[in-house]
């Protein structure tokens, strides 16, 4: 995807009293009532307190789980706004509408500066179905549009992508900061660029290994992937998780990947065990080609490792979703931890740009101890992965119309 010019909260002028409608990400994952991971919130703030600060009056627009055009109460946004007002430090007021004379007279209190937090927009129809007559109710509340919910930016929704033509639009600090690390690692990146493609299945990110193989100079494979493309080359990996149907697909995205000049890196030492538990006596170190029938295959080898550290050290930027092995269970994360440790290191020394995301991948990044150590680690689950597949964003391509 090519970067795609946007306004930023840079270009806004005079916005003393003036309402902003600000999408955020306030789809946090709950715990016994309250939010157990609040760095949605906490990435939503550098806008949110940049517009008050500017004195606008902020209206916060957010969906908060799968309501399907209905109220749950539940399901009301007002279930994160202590979270919200704790990341805030300030106190903010819920307005139980996102449209109409109750959500009007609310603003009427509002003061210059102040928040409210409307309800969760996908308790009405008209947000999912992208009615046109749904987003003018609720942009006739506001001034501008700001989006900071790139996460939600792969939805063609009333106020991720609707709003945007019917209001001045702005992309938040959030969302500027994504689509600049997204640009840098893809859009217009320095070459030569590496990626690493790894998780469970090659079926879930065939459109991912399409995209990329015309865009990347390497392309690594791990995790469960490398064993459906190490099986499509003729290797028997025994019992591991394996799409052993996936073979010609395999062989044409080889196929591509030659024609495109992008070198393709499977593993060349694995590490396999009789039985997937943490630390099994069966647990051994071979070749790709000493896999035995009873043995699945749960990482890729110190070797393959030590041979992936040397390519990333001749690239210039990295782009990365899937861990390499079956990182949750010990020692099956000793690739991916070591790998992410090289990466790291090589960001911090200047010579790699590395973007990464997925949910599985921020988790690895994290248990590896350098998910502030990369140049950016997106969040943004499902609109990541569409990114990744070189697809145009809806959220994104309305702002930047
Ligand atoms: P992400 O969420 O970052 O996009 P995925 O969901 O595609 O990543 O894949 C992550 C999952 O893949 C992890 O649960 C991990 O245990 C699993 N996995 C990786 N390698 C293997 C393997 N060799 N065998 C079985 N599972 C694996
Ligand atoms: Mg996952």
């Amino acid at each position: 995807m090519q970067m795609t010019k946007f306004k930023t909260l840079d270009d806004l002028g005079d916005i003393t009293g003036k309402v902003a409608l600000v999408r955020v990400d306030l789809n946090l994952p709950m715990h016994e009532g309250s939010a157990s991971d609040v760095t949605r919130v906490e990435a939503a703030r550098p806008t949110i307190l940049e517009l008050t600060g500017k004195g606008a009056k902020v209206l916060l627009l957010a969906h908060f789980g799968r309501p399907k055009g209905q109220r749950s109460s539940v399901l009301s946004t007002s279930m994160v706004q202590g979270d919200v007002e704790r990341v805030l430090g300030k106190e903010i007021m819920f307005i139980p509408e996102v449209a109409g004379p109750v959500a009007q007279q609310a603003i009427g209190i509002l003061g210059n500066g102040d928040i409210g937090l409307m309800d969760n927009v996908r308790f009405w129809p008209g947000e999912e179905a992208n009615d046109p007559q749904f987003a003018a109710s609720i942009a006739a509340l506001g001034d501008f549009y700001v989006n900071d919910a790139f996460s939600a930016a792969h939805r063609a929704h009333a106020t991720t992508e609707g709003l945007a033509h019917l209001l001045p639009a702005y992309a938040g600090r959030a969302m500027e900061a994504e689509l600049t690390a997204l640009d840098a690692a893809l859009g217009n990146p320095q070459k030569p660029v590496a990626a690493v493609v790894g998780g469970a299945k090659v079926s879930t990110k065939l459109a991912v290994l399409e995209n990329l193989v015309g865009k990347v100079q390497h392309l690594i494979i791990g995790g469960g992937m490398a064993n459906t493309f190490l099986a499509a080359r003729g290797v028997n990996v025994g019992k591991s998780l394996c799409e052993h149907d996936l073979t010609d697909t395999v062989n044409r995205i080889m196929d591509e990947a030659d024609r495109a000049g992008c070198t393709v890196h499977l593993p060349y030492d694995v590490v396999v065990a009789k039985e997937f538990a943490a630390n099994p006596p069966s647990l051994r170190i071979c070749n790709v080609h000493e896999v035995a029938a009873d043995e699945m295959i749960l990482d890729i080898g110190p070797l393959a490792v030590e041979t992936l550290g040397d390519v990333l050290k001749t690239c210039r930027t990295l782009v990365w979703n899937g861990p390499l092995g079956a990182f949750e269970t010990p020692p099956f994360d000793a690739a991916t931890m070591a790998l992410a440790r090289i990466a790291a290191a090589l960001t911090q020394e200047g010579s790699l740009v590395s973007v990464a995301g997925g949910g599985d991948t921020v988790a690895a990044l994290a248990q590896a101890g350098v998910a502030g150590e990369m140049t950016y680690v997106s969040t943004a689950g499902g609109a990541f992965l569409e990114w990744m597949e070189g697809r145009e964003l809806p959220g994104v391509a309305a702002l930047s119309k």
